[in-house]
This record gives C-alpha cells, sequence and structure tokens, in this order.
C-alpha cells in the first residue's frame, strides 16, 4: 500500500528543511544513539531517518551503509501519518500496509519487522523516526520500546541543538559583519570629521591656518610657553604694495603671489611654528620656544626668500613685524602681542617696506633691524 502524504505535508517539509539537517555529514553523537537503539532492540539495523518530499534521508545507519532511499517503499513514510505514536509491525507479511511492499515481499533479505519512534518538532510535525528494523518476525517488550521511544526524543533533542547552534554561528557571523561594518563607518565618520576641522582651520587659497585657528592656536601657546618658562615669539607680515599688483594684472596673479609667499613661510617655519593667513594680504607665524633673536633670524630667512622669488609680473615684497615675550608672564595677552608685532610691522611699513621691525617688551619702542632688502618703489 502506497503511504499517504500527510495533510500538513508543506509545512511539515519547511519545518524539516529549516533544520538543515539533509545532506549533512554522519554526526558521532546521532550515531551513538542508533548503536544504542540497535543494542536494545537486539536488531541488525538501526537508522535515524527524515522523510524528504521524494526521498528518506539517512542521519545515521547502524548496521548497513546506506545514505537514502526513495520514499514511497519506505516505512518510515507511512510512520509519519500517525505522529503521536511509535510504529510498531511485528511482522510486515500480516500487515496490510506492508505486505505488497517489495521490501517485504521482493527483498533479500526482505524487511519483516520494524519499530519506528517518530521524531517529532516543537509544533508536533513529524520529521522521520529513530527505527529498528530486522529481517525476521519479532517483537520487543515494553521496556525495550520505552527505551527507543526516549532514543528518539534525544535525536530530535539533538537536531533541535544543531539547529540552535548552527542559528547562533549565523548570529555570531552577523554580529561580527555588522560590527566589521560599523567600525569601517566610524572610521570613515573620524576621517570626514578629522577633515571638517582641518578644512574648517585652513585657508583655501594657501592651505595655511586661518585666522580662527591662529587666535586659538596663539592662546594656547601662550599657556604653554608661560607654564614652561620658554619664549614665544610672533611674527606679522604683509605683501607690500600688493594692491597696484592685483589690480594691474589681475585676481589669479595675485592669488599665485599669495601661494609663492605661503610657500616660502612653510620653507622657513620648524614643526613647532604655526603659520596663519590672517587676512588678505596679512600672514603671522607663531613661533613657540623662539626668543626674539630667533623670531628675528627666521624673518630675516623669509626676506632673503622672498627676494629670490619669482613673483613676476609683480614686484612683490614683504614688511615683517616681530614681538616676542622672553618667557610670557601671567599678565601677558595675545592681544597684547598681537598689538606689539602690528605696530612693529607699521613701523616697518612707515620706514619704506620691504624691512623688520622689532618690538622691544622692555622699553616699549620700535626699531628696524637692518636688512639687505631694497626698499620697493
Ligand atoms: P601695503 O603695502 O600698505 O600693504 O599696501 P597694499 O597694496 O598691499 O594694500 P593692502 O594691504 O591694504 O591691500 C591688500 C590687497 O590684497 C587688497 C586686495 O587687492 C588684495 N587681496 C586681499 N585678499 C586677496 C585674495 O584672496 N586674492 C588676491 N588676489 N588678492 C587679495
Ligand atoms: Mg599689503
Amino acid at each position: 500500500m502506497q503511504p499517504a502524504i500527510p495533510a500538513n505535508e508543506d509545512e511539515r517539509l519547511e519545518a524539516l528543511r529549516g533544520f538543515d539537517i539533509l545532506d549533512t555529514p554522519a554526526e558521532e553523537s546521532f550515531d551513538d544513539l542508533t548503536r544504542i537503539a540497535r543494542f536494545i532492540a537486539g536488531t541488525p539495523l538501526a537508522l535515524i531517518g527524515l522523510v524528504d518530499a521524494d526521498r528518506e534521508w539517512f542521519k545515521s545507519v547502524d548496521g548497513a551503509t546506506l545514505a537514502e532511499v526513495s520514499r514511497e517503499h519506505t516505512f518510515c513514510a507511512h510512520a509519519i501519518l500517525s505522529p503521536d505514536r511509535p510504529t510498531y509491525v511485528p511482522d510486515a507479511r500480516e500487515d496490510a500496509r506492508f505486505a505488497d511492499n517489495p521490501n517485504v515481499a521482493d527483498a533479500d533479505p526482505p524487511t519483516i519487522f520494524y519499530y519506528g519512534a517518530p521524531l517529532v518538532n516543537a509544533d508536533g510535525l513529524p520529521l522521520g523516526t529513530l527505527c529498528v528494523v530486522d529481517h525476521r518476525p519479532r517483537t520487543l517488550d515494553p521496556d525495550q520500546r520505552g527505551v527507543l521511544d526516549a532514543l528518539a526524543r534525544q535525536a530530535m533533542r539533538l537536531i533541535e541543538l544543531n539547529q540552535r547552534e548552527r542559528q547562533l554561528r549565523r548570529e555570531k557571523e552577523e554580529r561580527e559583519v555588522i560590527l566589521a561594518q560599523l567600525e569601517h563607518r566610524n572610521q570613515e565618520l573620524e576621517a570626514l570629521t578629522g577633515e571638517l576641522r582641518v578644512r574648517a582651520d585652513t585657508d583655501k587659497l594657501s592651505r595655511l591656518g586661518n585666522r580662527s585657528a591662529f587666535d586659538t592656536r596663539l592662546d594656547e601657546d601662550l599657556i604653554l610657553t608661560r607654564d614652561h618658562d620658554s619664549p614665544l615669539s610672533l611674527v606679522l607680515l604683509d605683501l607690500d604694495r600688493f594692491k597696484p599688483c592685483n589690480d594691474r594684472f589681475g585676481h589669479q596673479v595675485g592669488d599665485r603671489i599669495i601661494r609663492t609667499f605661503a610657500d616660502i613661510l612653510r620653507s622657513v617655519s620648524r614643526p613647532t611654528d604655526f603659520i596663519a593667513r590672517y587676512g588678505g594680504d596679512e600672514f603671522a607665524i607663531i613661533l613657540p620656544l623662539a626668543d626674539r633673536r630667533a623670531a628675528i633670524d627666521v624673518a630675516r630667512r623669509v626676506l632673503a626668500a622672498v627676494e629670490r622669488a619669482d613673483f613676476s609680473p609683480c614686484d612683490t615684497r614683504a614688511s615683517l613685524g616681530v614681538a616676542s615675550l622672553e618667557p610670557p608672564r601671567s599678565e601677558d595677552s595675545s592681544e597684547e602681542l598681537l598689538r606689539r608685532a602690528d605696530e612693529a610691522l607699521y613701523a616697518a611699513k612707515a620706514a619704506g617696506r620691504g624691512r623688520i621691525g622689532v618690538s622691544d617688551q622692555d622699553t616699549g619702542t620700535m626699531r628696524l633691524v637692518e636688512t639687505s632688502a631694497d626698499t620697493p618703489g
């Protein structure tokens, strides 16, 4: 007799496939169960079989080498029709369901005895059986049957545990992927934040610090040098007669000159210095740890580099003002240092440009530094 298809077959197959067990390799924990089953029943064969759409696939077989068989002639396909109780067939030849089964009537050796304890999931859906088989008629006492039923429950638990373990592993992998993605996003964000910060602090044309970054840095360096009893110097620089050059040759030429001048400032400064474009054609260099002499030296080098630079078609020069705190005292402020550097710059402009004015902290006076630079036009 052909086994009927269970009414909830679709649901049953979905549940079976959800366990991800079909076509997985043999496992010792399942093989242990079939070994015990075979020993308890005293049969030549014990199996854990799962009924797929058109085959029975064996997770474990003790007593034969078998991977799967076609579903239509299996005892298991009958057994899953009664998931609430075991299928106990002492002599298949006398059972209407199996008498004409080729495995009973024609096979050598034939399947005569069968006891199948159903493997049922939490929703009561039968996936297959843990079964024992013999080639002759036999009976099992209630204890034997009870143990086989218990083994079937253990097999089912094992299937569920495996599924849970696989799920956890998948979730862990997913979590790791998500974490890696988050980490990546975070790095991108940090890079972006850094980039934005640099952009917010940088003058686009000269790629030097801008006015706001300069203000912050001067305050910071004032505190730092005061705390370390070290000198702090400031050099303010302004291009001479830049406006007529701009007006005559255009902004593009003016921009190129600003960029070239910025390169000069970079070339004369140390890594601890901070260079800023303070305004249109005004620049500043903060020199922590540099006293007045060191600052004047930097100023001279700027002038010398300006002499050598190619500012054509303009003959651009610069005036510089130097002010130092040796070292900053608690009453000194960055505003005061700036004011003094500005006065020194003004003195250089007033004296004919292309020069260095220096503010004397002690006397509050200005003086000019001797340079080889000519006074332009
Ligand atoms: P001084 O010798 O007294 O400094 O005179 P100056 O001609 O340099 O005049 P001033 O410093 O007052 O003018 C600065 C000029 O800088 C005005 C403007 O034409 C030019 N300028 C300001 N910002 C930019 C800029 O971003 N690009 C260009 N190309 N020119 C600028
Ligand atoms: Mg100027």
